[in-house]
């Protein structure tokens, strides 16, 4: 039967909250199915505010994967603002879905994107909303199945207990299986329950079922053994890997958002994983190997999603989009193709070492020249090569003269503070290197006014990567070498004047630390903050970090752990991870002697242009390395004549 909307009850709440658009739904491109013609029902969030969610590619991508199926339907939620959240708990209203209005609790699957550990406690706000048990062990068949997806849940541990499912690695294809799996358990009379369903989907590659594996502690307090519970469950996950990018074309229609979002613009995926080798990154080394979209499949991308949604901006996405081996062609094909419209290029993530002053001016030919944003990630070239980042202030400086001479007046550079084996002086290096910045700038444009952006983010170590083992820095050390960069960078006053800098102080990191690297003891220290009023961790203005330090000092100290213990600790060779039976497709062994290499300052090279270097990946998931050039063009696509949109 098809279950009440909610709308009747929530509209009249809408006046009485901020930014209440974001929560009617309707958008373009959204889609409402029939619930009764549906065998299965997700409700898929993405745990933050809608200005972040809505955006969200993997949510857009799952969104449209599940409604293509005749027999499942897929809504949207996000995270409710703590205003109408007041308002709905006093109204009794359940969380919603923003498409059709519909109870979280009526749909079968609950699937959740954790993009970042710090949306955890929102995920909490909504179990308790929906009227959906916070525990996993609660919940009974009239609940749906709480699924976590994104690359937090590479070490869901700390969620563990709250959700029924992790499921590891790409989306595209876990959803669909999980989908039969539940449509065939509820076809034959949902047999042996709720646990048989869970039986049935930790069978099902890539689903990790976390009430089905026991944990034991040691006396150190570390884990002594993760064991299966049950004979029919594997003792490790290994993650999804979508082989081919051009099988899965999506989003096709972006949603186009009814309230300001944090990115205004279609965003085409050209292609997923990296083996740049960066050992901070988690991003990196969970998508290995290295996928490239195809000329054809990206023209086709692109051309569908300007014309299904009007947007002037196009994003070309992917971990270091400039590492693409035809990118030339890809962005000159598509300014060609856009030439005298409206619609401009971007993109978001270019490495210095893969840039080129044609490449930039390809994208900017459509645009405007707004700025160059580059990460060097560390200060000195020590660092660097500990962290794997092999860019040089050399190079950095020749490409920032080439754009500053061709009329690019702002540089924005993304650092990190608090790396491994990282001292005092590599983070002061980085103001020698915004200094010769805006020298360099000076020079090559002979004015006074070009301007240089420093961004500076906590370092933070995350499961699956060589730094899984490292010490997090504590945050006064973090906060103590930033008032020294800052007294650095403006020691000279001519310089420094057009060096701005960005940093948040260390303390979030230090709690995105224990929920990155924490266990299911963890799982305690999340909700007692969330009983306490924890909301949108991610915000500044709504993160208490002593609420965190407060509650992981009650949940965890009785335990003998504590939440330095979980951050600030080298952990051994010999200790278990939390999350060593997930397999990221990552050799253990290889991790280590990577981490080695870091402490060493050896560098590694990227698997694309030298020999494989054994990382595991790609025998472990039957994949390969599938890079171009592939063969195909961007054309015969429509050409868009001068003046017009290119949106039909
Ligand atoms: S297995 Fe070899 S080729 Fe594949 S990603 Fe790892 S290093 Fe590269």
């Amino acid at each position: 039967m098809t279950p009440p909307t909610v709308w009747s009850d929530l509209e009249p709440l809408l006046p009485r909250v901020a930014k209440p658009v974001q929560y009617v739904g309707g958008e373009l491109n959204a889609r409402t199915k029939d619930w009764d013609a549906a065998d299965v029902r997700w409700a898929l969030m993405y745990p933050d505010a809608y200005e972040v969610g809505l955006p969200n590619q993997g949510i857009q991508i799952l969104y449209e994967v599940l409604n293509e199926r005749a027999d499942a339907l897929a809504e949207r939620c996000y995270a409710v603002w703590p205003d109408l959240e007041a308002l709905m708990r006093e109204s009794g209203v359940p969380a919603f879905t923003v498409d059709a209005h519909r109870p979280l609790g009526a749909f079968d699957v609950l699937g959740v994107s954790f993009s970042t550990e710090l949306g955890y406690t929102n995920l909490l706000t909504a179990l308790d909303l929906a009227g959906i048990p916070l525990h996993a062990a609660d919940r009974d068949e009239s609940h749906p199945l709480v699924v976590a997806g994104g690359h937090a849940a590479f070490n869901p541990e700390p969620i563990a207990r709250f959700v029924d499912v992790a499921a590891i690695g790409d989306g595209e294809e876990v959803v669909g299986d999980i989908t039969d799996v539940v449509r065939d358990w509820k076809a034959e009379g949902r047999p042996g329950g709720r646990r048989e369903l869970l039986l049935r989907l930790a069978a099902t590659d890539g689903c990790y079922v976390p009430s089905l594996y026991a944990v034991s502690y040691g006396a150190d307090g570390a884990i002594a053994a993760v064991t299966p519970a049950d004979p029919r469950v594997p003792a490790t996950v290994q993650k999804r890997t979508t082989v081919s990018l051009d099988d899965w074309p999506y989003p096709k229609t972006p949603l186009v958002p009814l309230a300001e979002t944090v990115h205004e613009r279609a965003s085409v995926e050209i292609f997923r994983g990296c083996t740049r080798g960066c050992r901070f990154c988690q991003a990196g080394m969970i998508t290995r190997p290295v996928r490239e979209r195809s000329l054809q499949g990206i023209g086709e991308m692109v051309d569908a999603s300007v014309r299904a949604s009007g947007f002037d901006e196009v994003g070309l996405l992917s971990l270091s989009s400039a590492d693409h081996t035809e990118i030339a062609e890809i962005t000159k094909g598509l300014a060609d193709r856009y030439e005298g419209t409206n619609t401009s290029l971007s993109l978001p993530s270019t490495r210095v070492d893969a840039f080129n002053i044609d490449l930039a001016n390809e994208i900017s030919r459509n645009g405007r020249r707004s700025g160059l944003t580059f990460a060097p990630e560390g200060g000195s070239e020590r660092i660097r090569r500990v962290i794997n980042k092999m860019v040089s202030e050399e190079d950095l400086i020749r490409t920032v003269s080439e754009a500053f001479g061709q009329g690019w007046r702002q540089v924005k550079l993304y650092f990190m503070c608090g790396l491994p084996t990282e001292e005092d002086a590599d983070v002061l290096q980085i103001a020698d290197m915004a200094h010769n910045v805006i020298r360099a700038g000076r020079a090559a444009s002979g004015r006074n006014d070009v301007r240089c952006t420093v961004s500076i983010g906590g370092f933070v170590p995350k499961p699956h990567t060589p730094f899984q083992w490292a010490a997090q820095c504590h945050p006064d050390v973090v906060d103590d070498r930033l008032r020294q960069l800052r007294a650095a960078v403006n020691g000279d006053r001519k310089l420094g004047r057009n060096v701005g800098m960005r940093y948040h102080d260390g303390k979030p990191s230090l709690i995105e630390g224990l929920l990155a690297r924490g266990d299911r003891r963890v799982g305690a220290v999340i909700e007692r903050v969330w009983r306490e009023g924890g909301r949108f961790d991610g915000w500044s203005e709504h993160f208490s970090y002593d609420r965190w330090v407060d509650a992981a000092a009650a949940e965890l100290e009785p335990l003998g752990v504590s939440l330095l213990w979980f951050t600030t600790r080298e952990r051994t060779r010999e200790e278990v991870l939390p999350w060593d039976h997930l397999d990221s497709g990552l050799e253990r062994d290889w991790l280590w002697d990577d981490w080695q290499d870091a402490l060493a300052g050896r560098e590694q090279d990227d698997c694309r242009w030298t020999p494989c270097f054994d990382c595991g990946v790609c025998p472990s998931t039957g994949t390969d390395i599938e890079v171009g050039p592939s063969g195909t063009t961007l054309i015969p696509l429509s050409v868009v004549g001068p003046g017009s949109r290119g949106a039909g």
